[in-house]
């Protein structure tokens, strides 16, 4: 049945969007870094939906992976079975992460299942280990892990989770500051006496709660959507690290956006120094867009306990584990190790970072460039040097996103709030097989877009 929008006349759609006032625009197909909408213009995708597309569009390869696993067989319960494409997944990505602790994979449809995922193991990892009165979970102000009740519980995303607080959030989670040098970190101080506050910050909330009675930390390595691509300073994860391991809690470490090859290791946690997390997750990168799918990575600590406990995680989806997921997913994985992507990422995102600061680093309302390897935050303000934030009707955020894709380039907006602080900012995160070229056309359009929407504001 069409329903009619009685004030315009126009066909209302039976899908629920994510407004329902206006509608997305139609996307018929996608090839390599470019989109080509309904209306026939062609769209350059530097952020990859929400960092998605790590290997860019229309990929045959993968296309055929599916199939074959289609053809061969489509679904099997995991209570029962499993498949070639979901044991080969767990092996490449182990084989990534054995260095690391990391032995196991388990792997669901979307990133927010695997937060919860992760949450679930820590929890019964403690109880199984005889210390079920840790009941806690401490994560950090300005975070994203997602949507559902767990994830939302441990996110920061205001907007998303103020409607449920209280009500379908759980009671049990506490805060601490992000890192976010921009803001956070004061004049006198050097990057490690930052990075020491903060451990602090966070050893001292643990005794606020009592340190036995935490189950684990959870932070993103480096913060994506409300942080907009923040890295941490330099000793922070380590001293994180030591001091949750210093009271037996769990370090969750939450790759969904920054992992996968994107910020220019496969684990966004390598360049941060000697740091073993107990859980990683995973998602976004892992099936590049080609199907649902993401995954916990989970360190032979937790599987020891397990093992010896009750021999099973108590938890389990229809859908875990699904066949052609997998199989996507492993070819993804195998076209990033084969094209040497994360390499390429590394040293693409280096020019497309130092490209964006001489094209935007001095540009009146840019407050921050940051981020590392093809995972680029811009934050905008309206002075540069009290660093005052446009008030959220400006919408700057939402005016460069649609001044950029007017011109031809698809970047993500956001606005997290931060202790009161509204930044806007957008997010740069094109395919890792982009090319030279496709940098310098980003750059060139997301400056076109900038002054346009600077022009506006005068
Ligand atoms: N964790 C992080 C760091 C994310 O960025 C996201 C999504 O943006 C999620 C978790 C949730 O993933 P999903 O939207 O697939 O549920």
């Amino acid at each position: 049945m069409t329903i009619t929008n009685a004030q315009t006349g126009e066909r209302e759609p039976s899908l629920l969007h994510r407004s329902l006032i206006e509608s997305p625009q139609k996307v018929i197909s996608g090839s390599g870094i470019y989109l080509t909408l309904a209306d026939g213009s062609r769209i350059l995708d530097g952020c990859c939906g929400a960092a998605v597309s790590v290997i860019g569009h229309g990929n045959k390869q993968v296309q055929e992976a599916i199939m074959q696993q289609h053809a061969s067989i489509e679904y099997v319960h995991t209570m029962a079975y499993t498949t070639s494409s979901a044991e080969e997944l767990a092996d490449a990505l182990t084989e990534l992460s054995k260095p690391f602790g990391l032995t196991k994979a388990y792997f669901v449809c979307s990133g927010s299942e695997a937060v919860d995922a992760a949450m679930k193991l820590a929890r019964q990892y403690h109880v199984e280990n005889g210390q079920p009165q840790r009941k806690r979970f401490v994560a950090r102000r300005q975070a994203y892990h997602g949507n559902t009740i767990g994830a939302m519980s441990v996110s920061s995303n205001l907007p998303r989770k103020i409607p449920y607080e209280g009500v379908l959030t759980l009671d049990n989670v506490s805060f601490v500051s992000p890192t976010y040098a921009y803001r956070g970190q004061r004049d006198a101080e050097t990057e490690e006496q930052y990075a020491a506050r903060l451990v602090q910050e966070l050893d001292d909330e643990f005794q606020r709660v009592g340190p036995e009675t935490v189950i684990a930390f959870v932070a993103e390595t480096v913060g994506g959507a409300t942080a907009a691509c923040i890295t941490p300073p330099r000793g922070y994860l380590e001293g994180v690290r030591k001091v949750c391991g210093r009271y037996g809690i769990l370090l969750i470490l939450d790759e969904i956006m920054c992992g996968s090859g994107r910020t220019g290791s496969y684990f966004a946690f390598e360049r941060e120094g000697d740091v073993r997390p107990d859980l990683v997750t995973l998602g976004k990168g892992l099936g590049g867009g080609y199907a649902p799918i993401a995954g916990v990575l989970i360190s032979e600590k937790v599987v020891e306990v397990l093992k010896r406990g009750s021999a099973s995680f108590v938890h389990g989806h229809t859908y875990q584990a699904h066949p052609a997921c997998c199989a996507a997913g492993l070819a993804v994985q195998q076209i990033i190790k084969r094209d040497d992507l994360v390499a390429k990422c590394f040293s693409r995102g280096a020019l497309l970072e130092s490209r964006l600061r001489s094209a935007l680093g001095d540009a009146k309302y840019v407050g921050e460039i940051r981020g590392r390897g093809l995972f680029l935050g811009i934050e905008f303000v309206q002075d540069r040097a009290s660093k005052e934030p446009f008030k959220s009707a400006v919408k700057f955020a939402s005016r460069m996103q649609e001044a950029a894709h007017s011109r031809g380039l698809a970047v993500y907006p956001g606005s997290g709030t931060v202790d009161g602080v509204n930044g806007d900012h957008v997010i740069v995160a094109p395919p890792l097989t982009i090319t030279e070229e496709e940098v310098e056309e980003i750059v060139k359009l997301l400056k076109m877009a900038y002054d346009a929407v600077e022009e506006e504001l005068v």
